[in-house]
């Protein structure tokens, strides 16, 4: 097996030093690029937002700047990258892609963000602006990298470490492969994507464009976790229809679509929420209600990791529709599903060599992986759906989607190594 390591006589601390400065230099300027996507927009059109383009078009002329020269963007803002392979004929493998997301999520102001780097963290607490203090006593990861240096926000906007420490890993990890050309490696693609968060922009994915027989995200968390499981997710669109009398006269009449709904929410079970549930546990997420005495909407969201278990879920919400009507007589319940993203897990499992290879990555980049399910999804979940199995590896980023978000600059340039040794032993295995 070659070691990118030891093949070049570095270990871990040399490749760290060496592309560290240039890694939190682009980093810090992808973070201030406004890229917050917009889920209600997202179906129309990708990128849901225009500002995606400038951190696109950027990277695009980065990318060609380190020497690509097949790099390509198309209409929706995918951008696909092709780094050559360097094997002799007779060792010819298939493509590997490394992938992640330009933009950040909605949920926090995403505009102006002015990260924060502290050099040399002393272990204490972090005070930032509108009361935003990160207490190791309520993160403790952040004692993990006393000495080292952490990039927090200034308290008014996320971070966008999610996912933007992932292209940061990706383009280093690039640019040290391009300038080391005595490691041997296959065909790797680089692919970017607008619109993750809205959980809509693979919908218009190039995938005829892509080469890769596997990728893998570069969108998780904690240093070391290595993901190939996540939720099989479904939505229930669920439509109350009422009928509406003048209150004066609606005593045994009046049918309220609004009251139905609440009724229906204080059916599904408390304790298989999001905020009752964790590692394996599926839940009910009631997510958004609209309407009026009429016609009231309800979305519901379901979780699991186990599809008879989501089955089981949709065969309980059906239930909790009749016995609703049956409490508002005349009044009707009308659910349509639609299947979100799949559990990848199903299809990973048939490619035993891509984990084996993904685990020794991390091995050589002294770490011990650790494998856990998402507890969400992520494009590679949709595009494991299509066919390319795409387990998720770790950025280092914590406290996503808000104003507590912060890095590990050393956690990154990890991921840039894991991404480097998989590209490396790739051949080998
Ligand atoms: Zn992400």
């Amino acid at each position: 097996m070659i070691d990118v390591l030891e093949s070049k006589s570095l270990d871990y601390k040399t490749l760290h030093n060496g592309i560290a400065d240039k890694l939190l230099e682009r980093f810090l300027r992808y973070a201030q690029i406004f890229t917050t996507s917009n889920e209600a927009a997202a179906s129309d059109k990708t990128p849901s937002t225009d500002c995606q383009w400038d951190l696109i078009r950027l990277l695009e002329k980065e990318l060609k700047a380190l020497g690509i020269k097949d790099v390509h963007v198309d209409e929706h803002g995918f951008l696909i990258a092709r780094i050559p392979g360097n094997l002799p004929a007779s060792k010819q493998v298939k493509t590997i892609g490394f992938m992640a997301h330009v933009d950040t999520n909605e949920d926090a102001p995403g505009e102006n963000v002015r990260p924060i780097v502290h050099n040399a963290y002393d272990g204490g607490i972090i005070r930032l602006a509108n009361n935003v203090v990160l207490d190791p006593a309520e993160f403790p990861l952040l004692r993990k990298y006393t000495g080292e240096t952490i990039i927090t926000t200034d308290g008014n906007t996320l971070l966008g470490a999610d996912d933007k420490a992932g292209i940061a890993a990706i383009v280093s990890a690039a640019d040290w492969l391009l300038s080391h050309p005595d490691i041997p490696h296959g065909e790797i693609e680089i692919i970017f994507t607008p619109d993750e968060e809205t959980g809509m922009g693979m919908n218009r994915f190039p995938i005829e464009s892509l080469k890769s027989s596997c990728c893998v995200t570069v969108d998780g968390g904690e240093e070391g976790v290595l993901e190939c499981e996540c939720y099989y997710a479904s939505k229930a669109d669920i439509t109350f229809a009422g009928k509406v009398i003048h209150p004066g006269t609606a005593r045994g009449k009046l049918i309220n679509a609004a009251t139905m709904a609440g009724e229906y929410i204080a059916l599904l079970p408390r304790n298989e929420s999001p905020e009752a549930t964790d590692g394996r546990y599926g839940c009910y997420w009631p997510h958004k209600v609209s309407g009026g005495l009429e016609r009231t909407e309800l979305i519901v969201l379901l979780r699991s990791f186990d599809r008879k278990d989501m089955d089981r879920r949709k065969k309980a919400l059906r239930k909790f529709g009749r016995a609703v009507e049956a409490a508002f007589p005349g009044g009707g319940v009308d659910i349509q599903f639609t299947d979100q993203y799949f559990n990848m897990k199903e299809e990973i499992d048939k490619h035993p060599r891509l984990m084996d290879c993904l685990r020794k990555a991390y091995r050589l980049a002294e770490i011990d992986p650790i494998e856990r399910p998402i507890r969400g999804g992520t494009d590679g979940s949709r595009l494991t759906a299509m066919g390319i199995p795409t387990p998720n590896v770790f950025t280092g980023g914590q406290n996503f989607h808000g104003r507590y978000e912060w890095v590990a600059l050393p956690a990154i340039t990890r991921s840039a190594a894991v991404l480097l040794n998989f590209a490396a032993i790739w051949p080998e295995l």
